[in-house]
């Protein structure tokens, strides 16, 4: 398609939420898959709740997931000011424009738009199909006169439903693609965009998001704010995939996608109008399969503050062990934890000691003495590997008739402090000999 030009318009009145990252992330599908313009404009017209620090932390949002725009109040651009504060001069134009028509009517310092009695408003929402109302269903709540719509405020400040229209018409928006809860404005636009004599853009509404009892998604179902989800562990490549599946798929059952396979497959016209449900079970799912396509380094960034969140010496391991040691530990642990946070806990023997000797409590029943045989036996394993340790072990285990289980677990847990782990001479062999023998020696196994 020739000249997509879309908009992400957030209100500056609060941080990046997960239905304005949704909705900034399909415009981005949108403009990325046919090669078009993705537009950030801040729509701060309420000085009262909006801030500067707000409209930081919704772009750094929205950098975060990887979205990123082709002008805005950062970059600037052909369009500009971005900054609805800023563009209080075009909306005065056009204002007078329609108090000179006879379009509008002065109240005090506010300026209103006089609705025009039966007209049929009509637009094809992408998304929602046909949508057809008359403007004669514009009332004032219980009366029979119409509904005029203020356009500018006594306070000189225009409303949303007419700078929307000065603003997307001067930038040239050519699909205007939002939540659903702005269908019931679109008519009284499409009235102003009318009285202005110009064409209206493509809408497309994007379903609303519910939690999982089929509940609009609030604070009650959890983190809403998209940097939540970066502090619990999630990546942002994850994030971007499961918010991309929020109403649209990319068919083929194919739910695990990078950024741009998703903005190749993306159509506006796959979206589904039907609600879509927040499941952390499938972010969960999601996040797994990208912590496990991730190269080694990457992961290991992932990773390590969590680590050191949790208190771990992580540089000094680094310095000792070197980055590459680190990072294959994680290799190992692939497919294991659902998120970065969850990945550290379960490896954290891997950067110290300690951890293991807190959670590991002593047991009556534990045959010392058995368990100092076969460990001393697989030691002596000419090279620390792996296999040469397992090989070692089934000899023993067949010999004295005895459950490699009695022998494997004990290992398990002196060497990581848990019951589940990867395998357990593949940990051991990571490690390293002498870090092992530290390890049984210190709970009286070697
Ligand atoms: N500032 C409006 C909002 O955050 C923008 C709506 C629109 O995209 O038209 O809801």
């Amino acid at each position: 398609m020739e000249n997509v030009r879309v908009r992400f318009a957030p209100s500056p009145t609060g941080a990046l939420h997960i239905g304005g990252g949704h909705t900034a992330l399909f415009n981005w599908l949108w403009a990325r898959h046919n090669g078009g313009k993705f537009i950030l404009r801040i729509e701060d017209t309420d000085l009262v709740r909006s801030t500067k620090e707000y409209e930081q932390t919704i772009m750094s949002g929205m950098k975060w997931l990887g979205l990123d725009w082709d002008e805005g109040v950062d970059i600037g651009g052909d369009y500009g000011p971005y900054r609805q504060s800023e563009r209080l001069d075009l909306y005065k134009q056009y204002a007078e424009k329609l108090l000179d028509e006879g379009k509008a009517y002065k109240d005090g310092e506010a300026i209103i738009f006089k609705t025009p009695a039966n007209q049929d408003i009509s637009f094809d929402d992408i998304v929602y199909g046909r949508v057809e109302v008359n403007s004669d269903g514009l009332r004032e709540k219980d009366s029979d006169k119409l509904k005029d719509i203020v356009i500018i405020k006594s306070d000189g400040m225009p409303t949303y439903n007419y700078a929307v229209v000065i603003d997307d018409y001067l930038m040239k928006i050519s699909h205007v693609i939002r939540g659903e809860d702005h269908i019931s404005n679109t008519p009284k636009q499409i009235l102003i965009y009318r009285a202005l004599g110009w064409d209206v853009p493509k809408f497309a509404h994007l379903p609303m998001i519910l939690g999982r009892d089929k509940k609009k998604l609030s604070k009650r179902h959890g983190a809403t704010s998209i940097y939540e989800y970066r502090d619990m562990g999630y990546m942002p490549d994850s994030v971007f995939n499961f918010l991309a599946l929020l109403g649209w798929s990319a068919g083929d059952d194919k739910e695990i996608f990078t950024r741009s396979e998703a903005a190749d497959l993306f159509e506006l016209s796959k979206v589904a109008r039907r609600p879509a449900v927040f499941d952390f079970d499938k972010l969960n799912y999601i996040n797994q399969e990208h912590l496990k396509r991730l190269d080694p380094l990457t992961r290991l960034n992932m990773v390590k503050p969590f680590w050191i969140e949790a208190g771990l010496n992580v540089e000094e391991v680094e310095k000792t062990r070197g980055t590459d040691w680190l990072a294959g530990a994680l290799t190992l642990m692939a497919g294991r934890g659902r998120t970065a946070k969850e990945m550290a806990e379960f490896s954290d023997y891997f950067v110290s000691f300690e951890p293991v000797k807190k959670r590991w409590t002593p047991d009556e029943n534990l045959d010392k003495a058995k368990l100092k045989e076969f460990y001393e036996f697989i030691f002596t394993a000419q090279e620390f590997k792996a296999e040469s340790m397992e090989n070692l072990a089934r000899q023993w285990v067949e010999d004295k008739a005895v459950k490699m289980k009695d022998y494997a677990m004990p290992l398990r847990y002196a060497l990581t402090g848990m019951k589940v782990s990867p395998g357990i001479f593949e940990v051991a062999e990571h490690l390293g000999r002498d870090e092992c023998k530290e390890r049984l020696k210190f709970f009286g196994l070697m």
